[in-house]
């Protein structure tokens, strides 16, 4: 970390709270939906009414297995829900229904791009546990509503090892955790919407110390952009304190996006001890191995091999092989135009520049799955193939996007239709030259006279008489051969 001052090193470690995409809460049959009126997705046990009983949801459990077979995590045969204890307005029953000592997953890792270089960072668990509901701070700062629709809405909660050193390496882990999410589509890895939710444990050390110091976590932060300056920020301050001989705290510190810095939490928002004890209205989770070979049969080719896969296979460049597989929906994408025979390059080039840029011009990227795509990949193939053989110049090609959009078109058809074939032909060529040479008269004796720079308002010329369409790599020399005549 670049702002740190020489001979200290940060550790980190980031927990993550991930809302699982199923259709009903965790232990009832409510809906999960994001939104929605205020407590209308809400029955007697998601607002912890006395005497209900919790129902587990087999899809959550799928879902965790999934997640934990994904980052190389053993799954437990036998897990044991847990109670958390504590008292806050949006935790109706006074209690959470999480995982403790016995959680489902653990000991797992991932795969972290950095500097082009892959690291390897630990997980220490998975587990499975129920959101809580709401609170909503009136404008006028004298009520405070809650709402229960989040109440008992599955979460995964996912504890990695303090094995990062870095802001660029958390950072990198958070967007390589979101991304196989993804891809098992379990979670939307919506951060806005708090779908996908982080906490990072930060401490400071001198640079090569096997010893941990103290330290500090960080809540309350709902952006990439927020977790990377928190941490960035928090590591800077014990660096500082440690220097003028301060004693640090273990503590949990609230990052403040307006001031950006992090700032202790009062005592009282925080408890000291959960009083975790096994939950005693749900029997131990037992899971068949049989269901876990089943579900592992199920899993897609996840983002990292696959990265290795495009780079190896179609001799792509790590980082943009990288580009291409984050979201599973654009290297599909991707494959897609080389099955409809685009060259690899060429369409990893029109995807990466022309349509990403689309894609997030117009927040297309915020569904899990993107369906309203500019063009289908057929047709972007097409277009790619016709500026490969120089049918049409890249130029023209990228203003028929938007004209196909939503067509069905052939591009070639369109480009036939209405007459935007480059001008490549030498003859027509030599006419537009010798008709811009007539009509300016005054730019050719200047460049006769020396002046070499007006070669391309000349070139300029003929561009435009062609509407764009000359073959740019042929209409540079003409000028210049019919001027040295
Ligand atoms: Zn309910």
């Amino acid at each position: 970390m670049s702002e740190l001052p020489a001979g200290v090193e940060a550790v980190i470690g980031l927990e993550v709270h991930a809302e699982l995409l199923t259709r009903s809460k965790i232990f009832c049959s409510c809906s999960a939906a994001f939104g929605g009126p205020a407590n209308t997705n809400v029955c007697p046990v998601c607002l912890g009414m006395p005497g209900v009983l919790p129902v587990l949801n087999r899809r959550v459990v799928e879902f965790a297995i999934r997640a934990g077979l994904a980052t190389q995590c053993a799954i437990a045969p036998r897990s044991r829900y847990a109670r958390k204890n504590y008292f806050y307005p949006d935790l109706p029953k006074g209690y959470q229904i999480s995982m403790y000592e016995l959680p489902l997953c653990t000991g797992g890792h991932l795969g972290v791009l950095v500097d082009g270089e892959v690291k390897r960072i630990g997980l220490t668990r998975i587990h499975m546990e129920e959101d809580t509901g709401k609170n909503i701070h009136d404008a006028h700062g004298d009520a405070s509503l809650v709402d229960f629709n989040r109440s008992g809405v599955p979460l995964l909660e996912i504890v990695s090892e303090p094995d990062m050193r870095s802001v660029a390496e958390a950072g990198a882990y958070l967007r390589t955790l979101r991304s196989i999410l993804q891809y098992l589509e379990i979670c939307d890895g919506n951060m806005e919407e708090g779908s996908f939710r982080c906490d990072a444990n930060v401490s400071v050390r001198p640079a090569g110390s096997t010893a941990l110091g103290t330290k500090v976590e960080i809540k309350n932060m709902n952006s990439f952009r927020s977790v990377e300056k928190a941490i960035a920020y928090e590591a800077r301050r014990q660096a500082e304190a440690i220097r003028h001989g301060d004693r640090l705290v273990q503590e949990t510190r609230l990052w403040d996006a307006e001031r950006e810095e992090t700032r202790p939490m009062r005592s009282k928002e925080y408890a000291h001890d959960y009083r975790y004890f096994p939950e005693p209205d749900l029997l131990p989770l037992v899971v068949d191995p049989a269901w876990v070979d089943e579900i592992r049969g199920t899993l897609p080719e996840l983002p990292g091999p696959r990265r290795e896969r495009f780079a190896r296979d179609y001799q792509l460049s790590t980082y943009d092989a990288d580009v291409l597989t984050q979201r599973k929906d654009v290297a599909d994408y991707f494959e897609a135009g080389l099955a409809a025979g685009a060259p690899p390059k060429e369409m990893a080039n029109w995807v990466m520049t022309e349509l990403l840029r689309i894609v997030r011009d117009e927040k297309l990227d915020h569904q899990l799955v993107i369906r309203d795509w500019p063009v289908t990949p057929t047709q972007l193939a097409r277009l790619v193939q016709l500026v490969a053989r120089g049918a049409v110049n890249r130029n023209t090609a990228k203003g028929l996007i938007p004209r196909l959009r939503g067509t069905g078109r052939d591009p070639e058809e369109l480009v036939a239709a209405e007459g935007l074939a480059q001008v490549s032909d030498r003859s027509a060529l030599d006419a537009a030259v010798a008709d811009v040479i007539a009509r300016h008269p005054a730019q050719v004796a200047e460049f006769r006279s020396g002046k070499e720079r007006v070669i391309g308002f000349l070139v300029g010329q003929v561009m435009k008489s062609t509407g764009g369409k000359a073959n740019p790599h042929l209409v540079q020399e003409p000028p210049r051969a019919a001027l040295a005549r």
